[in-house]
C-alpha cells in the first residue's frame, strides 16, 4: 500500500494536535514505531516531548509506541543494556466480540464489538482497578486503543517497582483463573456453604451475581440453570426467601445444587476481564502513545476522562471531511451513526474518517490509483 498519502494526512494531524501528544518523563521512555507495521523499528529515545511531536510530524509514523519501563539509557540495546529504574502499571483489554453477535458484525469495523469492549472496560475499570486492587480514581489514566479496547495506564509510585509475576497475577485475578465454582460453594456437614455478604473478592462478586439472579429469576430462568419444573417453580415463588439465604452463605436449597453450581460458573464467566496479559507483565513490551494515530484505524488512541458513553466512531474520530473510495468488496459499514452500502467497484463519497478506515484495512481504493 502507497503509505505516503495516509503519513501526509498524520504529519498534518501531528501538526494541528501537537500539545495532545504528552508523555510523562518523555525522556526516560524506550519508543517505537512504524510505517508497514506496528513497529519497525525501536530502542530510540528522545530528550523531550517536543522531540517527540518533531518526530511524529516529521517522519509521521502510522503507528507510535512507548515503553511503560523507565531506563537510564533508553536507547541501549540489548535491553539489559538500558538499566531498568521503573515501571508503570498498563493493562490492555483486546478481545473480540465477534461471536456474540454474528448477524451484525461488521467485518471491517464494528461499533457492536466497540461497545461490548467499552463496557468490559467500565467493568474492570469499577469492579477490579478501583474496588479489588485499591486505586483511586485520579491514579488510572484511560486511552481507546484506537483499534478494537482500551488501554488502562497506572503511575503511581507504589506499582513502580512490581515484578512481572506481581503484574501477572494483577491479570490472572481479573481473568478468573483460579476460580473455580467447586472451590466456591463446598459441602460442610452435609449443608451447602458459598459466597455470601460477608465474602470479598470473587466470593463477593460471585454472590452479587447469585443474589442478583435469585431475586428476580423466573421458572424458566431456573430451569435454564438446569433446575426441574417444580423446583425452578418452588426457586422463583419463594425468591425472596432463597435471596436471604444466600446473603448468609446458605446456598442449601432443595434439588438446586446443580443449578447452583451452573449460576456460580454463569457469574464466574460473566464477571471476568480477559485481558492482554503480556502486555501487563512483559515489561520490555511497547504500547501506543496515548493520543497518537492507529495505523489501522486512522482513529486516535484518544485519553478519556471517562468510558460513559465513549463511541470511538464519533469520539475518537481525527479527521474531518470526504473522501471518495472505490470499494473492493461488496459490504455495509456502519460507522458514526449511520450504515453505509458499499458495492464492489462503485466509487462512492464518504466521510473522511470512514474512507481512510476502509482503505487502511483494504477494503477499498482511492479514487485515481
Ligand atoms: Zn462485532
Amino acid at each position: 500500500m502507497n503509505t505516503s498519502f495516509f503519513q501526509q494526512k498524520f504529519s498534518e494531524y501531528y501538526a494541528k494536535h501537537r500539545d495532545s501528544i504528552n508523555v510523562p518523563e518523555a525522556r526516560s521512555r524506550e519508543y517505537g514505531a512504524g510505517v508497514n507495521g506496528k513497529i519497525d523499528f525501536r530502542h530510540v529515545s528522545f530528550p523531550s516531548n517536543d522531540a517527540l511531536r518533531d518526530f511524529l510530524i516529521q517522519d509521521a509514523p502510522l503507528y507510535a509506541s512507548y515503553s511503560a519501563a523507565r531506563y537510564e539509557r533508553p536507547a541501549a540495546k540489548p535491553m539489559p543494556n538500558k538499566g531498568f529504574v521503573s515501571a508503570d502499571l498498563v493493562f490492555d483489554l483486546d478481545k473480540t466480540y465477534a461471536e456474540e453477535h454474528p448477524e451484525k458484525h461488521g467485518a471491517a469495523f464494528c461499533p457492536h464489538c466497540l461497545e461490548r469492549a467499552r463496557q468490559d472496560a467500565a467493568r474492570f475499570y469499577d469492579e477490579f482497578l478501583l474496588k479489588d486492587y485499591g486505586f483511586g480514581k485520579s491514579d488510572v489514566a484511560i486511552n481507546f486503543s484506537g483499534s478494537k479496547g482500551y488501554h488502562f495506564h497506572i503511575r503511581t509510585p507504589a506499582v513502580q517497582q512490581l515484578s512481572s509475576a506481581a503484574r501477572k497475577e494483577l491479570c490472572d485475578y481479573a481473568g478468573a483463573l483460579e476460580v473455580s465454582p467447586e472451590k466456591l460453594v463446598t459441602k460442610q456437614a452435609g449443608a451447602l456453604v458459598g459466597p455470601s455478604a460477608a465474602s470479598s473478592g470473587w466470593s463477593k462478586k460471585v454472590f452479587n451475581y447469585a443474589q442478583q439472579f435469585a431475586l428476580t429469576a423466573d421458572t424458566q430462568a431456573w430451569r435454564a440453570m438446569g433446575a426441574g419444573s417444580r423446583t425452578a417453580k418452588h426457586a422463583a415463588q419463594n425468591n425472596a426467601e432463597l435471596a436471604s439465604r444466600l446473603e448468609r452463605g446458605d446456598w442449601s436449597w432443595k434439588n438446586l445444587e446443580k443449578s447452583f453450581t451452573a449460576l456460580a460458573t454463569e457469574a464466574i464467566r460473566k464477571t471476568r476481564v480477559e485481558l492482554d496479559a503480556p502486555v501487563t507483565f512483559d515489561l520490555s513490551r511497547l504500547i501506543r502513545i496515548p493520543n497518537t494515530l492507529h495505523g489501522d484505524s486512522c482513529l486516535t488512541a484518544k485519553v478519556l476522562q471517562s468510558l460513559d458513553a465513549f463511541a470511538p466512531d464519533k469520539d475518537a474520530v481525527a479527521f474531518r471531511g470526504a473522501i471518495e473510495v472505490t470499494p473492493n468488496k461488496t459490504l455495509a459499514l456502519e460507522f458514526g451513526g449511520t450504515t453505509f452500502e458499499l458495492e464492489d467497484g462503485k466509487t462512492k463519497e464518504l466521510p473522511l474518517a470512514a474512507g481512510l478506515l476502509l482503505l487502511r484495512k483494504g477494503y477499498a481504493v482511492l479514487v485515481g490509483l
